[in-house]
C-alpha cells in the first residue's frame, strides 16, 4: 500500500481526517482542540467540513502554528511532531488505509493523503474518523476528568442519524461520553448505526465498562455491522482503580475486559477490544504490570496522558520529574514491547524525551 512507504508531513493530520461532536451540536476538529468549527443545530456535517473556521485550522497546522490553531500544548500528537518526529511511524496510516477495501474507500483515502501532504484548505476527501459524544452523564466520577456530568444535554438522535450519509466513507464511527451505557436508549442506537455501516467501516464504542455487561457485549458483537471497544481502566489492582475512578467497579470492568478479550480469540477478531490506561503519577507504579497483563489477555493497549491541571500527577509537568528506577522501568517496557504489535510505545518514549532520558544515563 502506497500509505506504507510514504513520509508522513510533520504537522498533525487530524484536521485532513478527524471531527469530533459533542452534545450540544458544536464540532471541533479533534478532542484537544475545541474550536467551534459550526453546530450540527445550524449547518450539515459536509458545510462545515470544509467552511472557513476549519480550512483556517488546517492552514495554521500546516504551517505549524499550533497556538494560534487553538492545540492543547499537552496534545500527544503535537508533542510527537515537536519532539520526537522521527518517532513517528506510518502505523496509524497504514490500519487507516487498511480500512480503505472498494473503490470509494480508496479513493477517499488517497484524496485524505493527497490533501494532507499539501497542507490544502479546502479538500475533497471526507472524514476518516468521527468521534460523536451523544452526552456528558457518568456514573463515575475520576479526579481527573474535566467534564461536567450532570450537564443534562444530549445530542439528539435525529442529528446523529443526519450525519451518517456524509460519513460513508469513514472507517471509524466513534462514540464515548461520559460514559455512553449510562445514556438511556444508548445499545438501542449504537445497534443501528452499527447495522448501517459498511463492510469497510467499524463502530468503536469507549466505555469505563463499568455498565457494558456480559450479555450487552454479546448483543452487540453479534449481528450487521461491525463493533469494536475501547475500554478504559487505570491500574491493576483495586486501590488504584478506586483512586482514580472514585468508584468500587474494579471487578466488573476487569471482568468485562476478560470477557471482551476472550471473545476477541473466539472470533479471531484481533482489534475488538482495546485498553485505555492514562498515563499519571498514579497509575505508573502499575505500568508495567498492565503491559503484561494486555499481553497475556492479546487486547490492543493504549496509553494517554493525563490532561489537565494536576502538577503532581502530571508526568510530562517538572513536578512529576521521573525517578532513575521509574525511568529504568519505562525503558524496559518499550525493549519489552519491541515487535508487539497493538502497542504504540510513543508516549513512553515522549515521556523519557521530556525527562531528559540522558540524565538517567540513556544517549541513544
Ligand atoms: S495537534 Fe492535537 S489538538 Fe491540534 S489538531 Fe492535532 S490532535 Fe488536535
Amino acid at each position: 500500500m502506497e500509505s506504507g512507504r510514504i513520509a508522513p508531513p510533520r504537522y498533525c493530520y487530524q484536521p485532513w481526517s478527524n471531527l469530533f461532536v459533542r452534545p450540544y451540536g458544536k464540532v471541533q476538529p479533534c478532542c484537544q482542540n475545541t474550536t467551534e468549527l459550526g453546530n450540527l443545530h445550524r449547518q450539515a456535517l459536509e458545510e462545515i467540513w470544509n467552511a472557513p473556521p476549519l480550512q483556517n485550522i488546517r492552514a495554521l497546522i500546516a504551517a505549524g502554528r499550533y497556538d494560534e490553531a487553538g492545540c492543547q500544548t499537552s496534545c500527544p500528537l503535537r508533542l510527537a511532531v515537536d519532539q520526537c518526529p522521527e518517532l513517528i511511524s506510518p502505523d496509524w496510516l497504514q490500519r487507516q488505509g487498511e480500512g480503505s477495501d472498494g473503490e470509494k474507500a480508496r479513493r477517499n483515502w488517497e484524496g485524505f493523503l493527497d490533501g494532507w501532504r499539501r497542507g490544502a484548505a479546502v479538500i475533497e476527501s471526507r472524514p476518516l474518523c468521527v468521534d460523536i459524544q451523544p452526552s456528558l452523564l457518568c456514573n463515575q466520577h475520576c479526579f481527573m476528568c474535566r467534564q461536567n456530568h450532570g450537564d443534562p444535554a444530549v445530542l439528539p438522535v435525529s442529528l446523529i442519524r443526519g450525519m451518517l450519509p456524509f460519513l460513508d466513507h469513514a472507517p471509524t464511527l466513534r462514540l464515548q461520553g461520559g460514559e455512553v451505557f449510562f445514556l438511556e436508549g444508548f445499545a438501542a442506537l449504537a445497534l443501528e448505526i452499527k447495522a448501517g455501516l459498511a463492510p469497510f467501516q467499524h463502530l468503536a464504542i469507549v466505555t469505563n465498562g463499568s455498565l457494558l455487561t456480559p450479555e450487552l457485549a454479546d448483543g452487540l458483537i453479534h449481528g450487521p455491522g461491525e463493533v469494536r471497544f475501547i475500554v478504559s481502566m487505570d491500574g491493576v489492582t483495586e486501590a488504584t482503580f478506586r483512586k482514580v475512578r472514585r468508584s468500587g467497579h474494579f471487578q466488573r470492568v476487569m471482568a468485562v475486559l476478560r470477557h471482551l478479550a476472550a471473545a476477541q480469540r473466539r472470533m479471531n477478531r484481533p482489534e475488538l477490544v482495546q485498553w485505555n490506561y492514562v498515563l499519571m503519577r498514579s497509575t505508573l507504579g502499575e505500568l508495567e504490570a498492565a503491559v503484561t497483563l494486555a499481553g497475556e489477555l492479546g487486547v490492543l493497549f493504549n496509553l494517554i496522558f493525563l490532561q489537565g491541571d494536576f502538577p503532581e500527577e502530571d508526568l510530562l509537568n517538572p513536578a512529576g520529574r521521573l525517578s532513575w528506577e521509574e525511568a529504568a522501568m519505562i525503558r524496559r517496557v518499550i525493549d519489552g514491547a519491541a515487535g508487539r504489535s497493538g502497542f504504540s510505545t510513543l508516549p513512553l518514549e515522549i515521556l523519557l524525551r521530556q525527562a531528559g532520558e540522558v540524565r538517567y544515563g540513556h544517549s541513544n
